[in-house]
């Protein structure tokens, strides 16, 4: 993969793509083996394009359907990417507006990046997170079906919203549930750490749970079941629940 990189970028993005690829691959390194490289560095370097384009809007979407001859691989389904600043519960609050729309994901990639941008928005360097100024969230979600174009427009307008909406339920309702004097930095830093959950062989119970930081012992052997909070948002969620009806 580095290889590639040095074969097919100037000396100049060289060495950011290169970062970037590290970053990336340490998230699909189980998966990797096998896997076809050129295809997985025409994944890698769609994804980072989307991140560099963004410039300092809050956030890129992207929804399309991969055809070899235009994007270098093929995915079963349709390929939703994302890019913004990290923020809790974004795998989580993008994960449910899929399954509202009906429909399943196949596979996520979701590398947390520490990057430098120049005054003009550009990616001048990727880091650690923790060597970084600022610390973004990439996401590439496969999911199990190609959408139309209706359907593919309506998905980035429907992520962009669920991204830039700090109420998204889930979110909001895991958020305002959770006593804490800064419950956003504080989801932040421990979310950071998490285990993302297979969308394919999601935990028992509560399929948040091996990256959510209020995790409960219910919450490994009972799903919770969704639950409407007085500002009309809705969640699944013990904590909040429990939360709740300690407030009546
Ligand atoms: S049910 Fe438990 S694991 Fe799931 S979001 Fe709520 S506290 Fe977290």
């Amino acid at each position: 993969m580095l290889a590639l990189v040095d074969e097919r970028m100037d000396s100049e993005r060289a060495p950011i793509v290169r970062a970037f690829v590290r970053e990336y691959m340490r998230r699909v390194e189980g998966e990797a083996h096998g896997q076809d490289a050129e295809a997985l560095f025409n994944e890698t370097l769609g994804v980072f394009e989307l991140a560099a384009a963004r410039d300092g809007a809050p956030v890129a979407v992207r929804a399309f359907n991969p055809v070899p001859a235009e994007h270098g691989y093929a995915a079963r389904g349709t390929v939703l990417e994302t890019n913004t600043e990290d923020l809790p519960f974004l795998v989580d609050s993008v994960s449910a507006e899929l399954e509202a729309r009906g429909v399943g994901i196949v596979r996520i990639v979701h590398p947390i990046i520490g990057t430098e941008r120049d005054d003009r928005g550009r990616i001048v360097a990727v880091r650690h997170p923790r060597e970084a100024s600022a610390i973004e969230s990439v996401m590439h979600f496969e999911l199990d079906r190609a959408l139309g174009p209706e359907e593919l427009a309506a998905l980035e307008d429907a992520t962009r919203r669920v991204i830039e909406d700090p109420r998204h339920p889930y979110t909001k309702a895991l958020l305002e549930a959770i006593p804490h004097p800064d419950p956003e930095r504080r989801l932040v830093g421990s979310v950071l750490e998490g285990e993302i959950p297979s969308p394919i062989a999601p935990p028992s119970g509560c399929r948040f749970r091996t990256r959510c930081p209020v995790a409960i012992d219910r919450c490994a052997v009972e799903e919770p079941e969704m639950t409407v909070f007085g500002t009309g948002h809705t969640a699944a969620c013990h904590v909040a629940r429990a939360e709740l009806e300690a407030s009546v």
